[in-house]
């Protein structure tokens, strides 16, 4: 499918970098980028901080006018009230937060996030007119047994229930065997996949949805991988996790071509 879609590579940074960290990785890593191509907006480049970052990253990017966009790496299915500890996305859209991570893998497994959770934390990312980034993937149990994009498909499909014909949202195919494996998937996977996943958008959201939304594939990317996932013709990006930790090696994923 040709299509225009605006490649978005993304920087999950999980929780790495203190806040003064942050702002020094930032600038290093935007003037690794100066005359890059994500600078007249070909390629969207995103960095998801932790909580903690956010202000001192968003102040930065924007006294310096820095071409990223913001994005949170999870946030509560509250707006606000007596949940000690959470973060809503009415507090994140103030920081001038734009995207949010839901459904990582990491949150499925360390804090038994289900797809029901997930679902829910979709509806209050785009209540907020946040983007929601969600994340699916196959273990390697889950490989083994139903093949790859079973598992994924089926999560998407609860992840979209409800969800309006014109929200704007982001897939991440993510197989949980190849985050921070060193193991990616070939391109040749990841392809499948994300067609599938495609396919799920078109029947819960319509053709102009499917048509429209990035699904990005995610799991041991690195610069010496992007250019051939971002070939395959349903991969519009990535989200990157260890990669995204050093200035040189984001740069070198986000001028991937
Ligand atoms: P990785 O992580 O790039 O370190 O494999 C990806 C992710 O968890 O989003």
């Amino acid at each position: 499918m040709v299509t225009n879609r605006t490649p978005l590579i993304a920087g999950n940074w999980k929780m790495n970098l203190d806040h003064l960290q942050a702002v020094a990785f930032v600038q290093k890593l935007h003037w690794t980028l100066k005359d890059a191509k994500h600078e007249d907006g070909s390629v969207e480049v995103a960095v998801f901080p932790p909580f903690t970052d956010l202000r001192s990253v968003q102040t930065l990017i924007d006294a310096d006018k820095i071409p990223f966009a913001l994005g949170a790496q999870d946030l509560s299915v509250h707006d606000s009230g007596a949940y000690t500890g959470e973060v809503s996305g009415a507090f994140l859209k103030r920081l001038d937060v734009s995207q949010v991570i839901i459904g990582h893998s990491e949150r499925r497994e360390y804090h038994n996030e289900g797809d029901d959770i997930v679902a829910a934390k979709v509806k209050a990312a785009l209540k907020n007119e946040l983007v929601p980034v969600i994340c699916v993937g196959e273990t390697a149990e889950d490989l083994e047994k139903h093949g790859a994009s079973a598992v994924p498909v089926g999560q998407l499909e609860i992840a979209l229930e409800g969800v309006a014909s014109d929200a704007d949202i982001v897939v991440a195919y993510e197989p949980v065997w190849a985050i921070g494996s060193g193991q990616a998937a070939t391109p040749e996977q990841a392809q499948e996949v994300c067609a599938k996943l495609r396919e799920v958008i078109k029947a819960k959201l319509g053709d102009d949805a499917a048509a429209r939304t990035r699904v990005l594939y995610g799991g041991s990317v690195k610069s010496a991988n992007i250019a051939s996932f971002m070939r395959q013709p349903d991969v519009d990006g990535a989200l990157v996790g260890g990669a995204s930790l050093v200035a040189e090696e984001f740069a070198a994923i986000i001028r991937y071509q």
